[in-house]
């Protein structure tokens, strides 16, 4: 897939834009011996791309109002669910390969309650549906027509089944050739995946997408499995994944964070040794594939690491909203 004109965007504007709130309140930087160690926020949110810019702002609005992390992340997302614009998240995606939108999701907090929906059809607020899995049923995950009758049971309203402009046209020109290449790589993938922690040291986060362009119809990926998209725990941090969905289920990516940073890691440590472990486990396709994953620990630490260059995350705390580019295993050529 060609790069499109939104991902150039991107890349022009990862050089980092520091917006500087008015009226910071102080943030904690830890200190060890009079050294420090790292950049500590409490309240913060981060998300993948750049559009969590606004999926953020949106999150920061309602967790100042509220104090109430869960709906900070589900309202941040679904702002990116509802943007005309964006063709990796919401209805308005990328289709599967016979050209019919499917999206996934799913949502965590930190004692370990989490919902998510699957291949689902017609929902423009997956997540929020993820939510009513999480809280309204006694199960995890609900998929595909199930999912699509549960929604309808819990008064959501059914979209048109329509490509979006933008969708319908890149559709029709990767029709001509209809090359089935599942790959994603540092040009054709943008799940937003949210965490965030109160300044209550609560944990939440949200991941959804339309997934893989042109995928086979039924394919599901990383962003609806709980531990592979996403992983929040109180104890630790919380963790998120964007990319081949495939390679990061492989290692149960976000959990993994989690876990190596239960285990003493940094959540910059930890990012790095699950890209390492994707690495190992994906070699033959490492060339051609990207993964970037985000993470936090409770003190409010936060990390981020790719594969490749080009994986970029918004970070908003009560100092600064901030695009950053993150670090990768491999440099730019490679
Ligand atoms: N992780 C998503 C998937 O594999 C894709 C993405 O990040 O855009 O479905």
């Amino acid at each position: 897939m060609k790069p499109n004109s939104r991902r150039v965007f991107l890349r022009n504007t990862s050089i980092s834009s520091l917006v500087l709130l008015a009226n910071p309140l102080k943030s904690c930087s830890s200190k060890i011996e009079n050294k420090i160690v790292s950049e500590t926020y409490k309240p913060l949110i981060l998300s993948t791309w750049a559009h969590g810019i606004p999926a953020n702002d949106k999150a920061w609005d309602v967790l100042s109002k509220t104090d109430n992390i869960l709906d900070a992340v589900e309202q941040g997302v679904r702002v990116t669910e509802s943007d005309p614009d964006n063709l990796s998240v919401g209805l308005q995606g990328l289709p599967d390969r016979d050209g019919i939108v499917t999206l996934d999701a799913s949502i965590m907090i930190g004692d370990g309650s989490c919902g998510s929906v699957s291949f689902v059809r017609q929902i423009k607020h997956p997540i929020s549906l993820a939510r009513q899995v999480m809280e309204k049923t006694p199960h995890v995950m609900l998929s595909g027509e199930g999912a699509r009758l549960f929604a309808i049971a819990q008064g959501f309203p059914l979209e048109e089944e329509k490509l979006s402009p933008k969708a319908e046209k890149a559709y029709r020109e990767w029709l001509v050739q209809s090359a089935y290449k599942p790959i994603i790589n540092i040009e054709n993938h943008d799940t937003i995946g949210m965490i965030g922690i109160g300044k209550d040291g609560k944990l939440a986060g949200a991941c959804t997408t339309s997934g893989l362009a042109y995928k086979m119809h039924g394919r599901v990926g990383d962003s609806p499995i709980i531990g592979a998209g996403l992983y929040v725990d109180d104890e630790v941090g919380a963790a998120t994944a964007t990319g081949l969905g495939e390679s990061v289920i492989r290692i149960c990516g976000s959990f993994l964070v989690v876990e190596l940073m239960r285990q003493g890691r940094s959540p910059q440590e930890a990012c790095e040794e699950a890209v390492r472990r994707l690495t190992v486990k994906n070699a033959s396709q490492i060339a051609d594939m990207q993964v970037g994953f985000l993470a936090i620990n409770k003190e409010g630490e936060f990390g981020a690491y790719a594969v490749h260059p080009g994986f970029n995350f918004a970070m908003h705390h009560s100092e600064a909203k901030v695009l950053k580019d993150a670090k990768s295993k491999f440099s730019d050529n490679g």
